[in-house]
């Protein structure tokens, strides 16, 4: 990395943390700790010079092809680490590491050659680049059940990286042979370089129970993970919107959001497969092999000497589970994905119906929201939400569509405002009445509203900006 990018690099890392750590700073329990500086090394490597020895030590394809390859993986590990998307070290970096030291224990040849990176992705994913490097989304972690089926999935990944087949699959597409690395096209780059064949998935499925077997992870939990990773929707709302949103003065106009509306606006979804592009391993979507992955791997764990391993206390994959979920609301949220991010916010107040945190997203969520409603621009944003086969997503989407912009504003006043019955000393949605008073009622309501806020949070996260608002 030159002086100059580092410095840049540097730079970005400095606003992230200061971004993420004052979203967090009210309630660090829900989140991770995220430890400051602390770059993994592997991610200092000059380019060229981990490419060239990298490719001396593969016999796959002609060692220029084979340099130019992990060049461009590399230069697009580097890329997510400019843009932020990587977590450097927090406790479920730390924890994914011991996994896969763990997982190599009996795999004496790959020592050294895998490392784990964890991405602020909320989707439920995970892939490995051609030089070993797994990255692993903070998503993935909402749909497991417990440590042994996360084994799984980095089994599955590092037998990728074990049988080659990235560098397999290059020499198979020759249509790659030319692609180089550009700031444009590197999410299109990565997505070929990881377009497996079936053979190779069903192979990584094979070697993932392998390498599970015999260690102290339970391979008869892997299949089970591969279920998850392919069911649409695991977790749908069990309550209604209107369960959620009606207040005393608003109630959820519940034919906007008929069963026939909503079947309306799945038929107008497109394929899934089409916004998984950016996505990375795409092997895990709606794909027909997915059953017979499922049957395949089945097969396997009765045909070969199973052995059960002793109970795993899974008290810290739980505690990670819970935060992971927070995590991913909050990057979703951070990423402007307001609806995405309401949906799951919504999903963690059934799971922790007293949590503050779920009702502070909810909050944010709903203001971002009615903005973009007041301000005329809630079509353009709707129009770039994918649907993804959810029907919370789409009922959402026709809420926020069809709710008329005056309705909304009332709704998020006296929604808010009953928060803040529920958690008057919070903060967040403290600021959050005033700031929906002055959406829905005008400047003049909202100023008791943040003289309000300002007399109990002197030094408030927001006291500066309300200062400047009141004078
Ligand atoms: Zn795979």
């Amino acid at each position: 990395m030159s002086d100059n990018m580092y410095s840049k690099f540097l730079k970005l890392v400095i606003l992230v943390f200061l971004l993420v750590n004052l979203a967090k700073a009210q309630n660090k329990t829900d989140f991770f700790v995220e430890k400051p500086f602390q770059v993994p090394s592997y991610l200092l490597n000059n380019a060229e010079k981990l490419a060239k020895n990298l490719a001396k030590d593969q016999d796959v394809l002609d060692e220029k092809e084979a340099e130019e390859m992990y060049k461009n993986s590399f230069y697009i590990l580097k890329e997510r680490v400019n843009t932020g998307e990587l977590y450097f070290s927090n406790e479920l970096t730390d924890y994914l590491t011991k996994i896969v030291d763990d997982l190599l224990l009996n795999e004496g040849s790959l020592k050294g050659k895998i490392r784990v990176f964890l991405t602020r992705n909320p989707q439920a994913n995970a892939f490995c680049l051609p030089d070993g490097t797994i990255l692993v989304n903070v998503g993935l972690l909402n749909i497991l059940e417990n440590e042994s089926q996360l084994a799984g999935i980095l089994s599955h990944e590092i037998t990728h990286y074990k049988k080659h087949h990235a560098l397999n699959q290059r020499k198979k597409n020759k249509d790659l042979k030319d692609q180089k690395y550009s700031n444009t096209s590197s999410e299109g780059v990565l997505f070929k370089m990881l377009s497996y064949s079936r053979e190779n998935e069903f192979e990584s499925d094979a070697g993932a129970v392998n390498i599970l077997n015999g260690g102290k992870y339970n391979a008869a939990e892997y299949p089970n993970a591969l279920k998850f990773l392919m069911e649409e929707q695991k977790d749908t709302l069990k309550g209604s919107l209107s369960d959620f949103f009606n207040t005393d003065v608003f109630t959820v106009d519940t034919a906007i959001v008929s069963k026939k509306n909503i079947k309306k606006e799945l038929n107008k979804s497109v394929s899934r497969s089409k916004s998984l592009l950016k996505l990375g391993d795409v092997e895990y979507e709606t794909h027909p092999d997915g059953e017979k992955r499922i049957l395949a791997v089945k097969e396997i764990l009765t045909s070969i000497e199973y052995k059960e391993p002793a109970k795993l206390d899974n008290t810290e994959f739980a505690n990670l589970k819970r935060k992971a979920e927070f995590e991913t609301v909050e990057n979703a949220y951070l990423e402007g994905e307001y609806i995405t991010a309401l949906l799951l916010s919504l999903k963690l107040k059934e799971k922790n119906p007293t949590s503050e945190t779920a009702e502070v997203m909810i909050v944010k969520n709903l203001f971002w929201l009615s903005r973009l409603k007041e301000n005329g621009v809630m079509n353009d944003f709707l129009g770039k939400v994918e649907v993804n086969k959810s029907a919370d997503m789409a009922r959402l989407k026709l809420f926020f569509d069809k709710t008329k912009a005056p309705d909304l504003g009332k709704f998020l006043f006296t929604y808010t405002k009953k928060q803040l019955e529920r958690f008057p000393e919070n903060e967040s949605i403290a600021f959050y009445v005033a700031a929906a008073a002055e959406l829905h009622l005008g400047k003049d309501a909202a100023l008791v509203f943040y003289k309000k806020y300002n007399s109990k949070f002197p030094i408030g996260n927001y006291s500066v900006y309300i200062k400047n608002k009141i004078d």
